[in-house]
């Protein structure tokens, strides 16, 4: 994918009701001006998103827009990426291809926007599977966790990458302060906290339990689609919240 200078000072609108692309998603928040803050509502508490790269901006953005950060990351990289649809995951969010071989594929990503658990070895044996189902010797598994030590060694022994939070700051850090930039941009563009359904990829609403009354995330387009998500007190914990869905 390259990165195409559009217009400057333009303020290009994500309508939360329509589906976004990552690809969409990378070249609005590319072409956006520099350090175009989001305007947040007079009542929010929802603190200021950092101004630098650091862990904390893993862990404001939602499940999906870390998907977009990590295909932009691979782009900026020199791959050709290609994105899985909404709903279509197959064990693949990503698909690298090397410009110098024609196009080829040459890897397959996997990503997981986990908070709290060590990525074991069965999903990564899942990726494993994946590549070899396509041919595919390269893979990527990219978490916001750590990984266990039969994780590591497995992937080691099968041609799998392992990134982290700690992995992924590192690289981005290795990058021009210009590519940084936009990469911040990508991750905190529009509602980057509020999450994606995974099923149709519209942006999910907040709504009230009838019951207890607890509010949670709901897709749009319920009673067609019966995604949910739990919410916790603030929506920028949205982003953790989504990680039970996407095991
Ligand atoms: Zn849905």
């Amino acid at each position: 994918m390259a990165w195409r200078q559009g217009p400057q000072g333009q303020t290009p609108d994500l309508n939360i009701g329509e589906r976004w692309s990552r690809g969409a998603i990378i070249e609005r928040a590319v072409h956006a001006s520099p350090r175009q803050p989001q305007r947040e509502p007079e009542h929010s508490t929802r603190p200021e998103p950092p101004e630098v790269w650091c862990a904390e901006v893993f862990d404001i953005i939602e499940w999906r827009r870390f998907e977009t950060v990590v295909e932009a990351l691979f782009a900026q990289a020199g791959f050709e990426t290609r994105s899985q649809p909404c709903g279509a995951d197959g064990g693949i969010d990503i698909w690298l291809h090397s410009k110098n071989r024609g196009g080829a594929a040459v890897s397959i990503v996997q990503c997981k926007h986990w908070t709290v658990w060590k990525v074991g070895v069965k999903p990564v044996r899942e990726l494993r599977g994946v590549m070899a189902a396509h041919g595919i010797a390269r893979g990527q598994f990219v978490a916001t966790s750590r990984y266990t030590a039969d994780a590591r060694a497995f992937a080691k022994d099968n041609g799998i990458m392992l990134h982290d939070t700690y992995s992924l700051l590192a690289l981005i850090g290795s990058r021009d302060p210009k590519q940084q930039q936009e990469l911040l941009r990508v991750a905190l563009y529009g509602e980057y906290w509020r999450p994606t359904c995974a099923s149709c990829g519209l942006k999910l609403v907040e709504r009230t339990a009838h019951e207890s009354g607890k509010p949670f995330w709901g897709c749009r387009s319920y009673p067609k689609c019966k995604t949910m998500m739990p919410m916790r007190r603030d929506p920028t914990d949205a982003a953790s919240g989504a990680a039970g869905t996407r095991a």
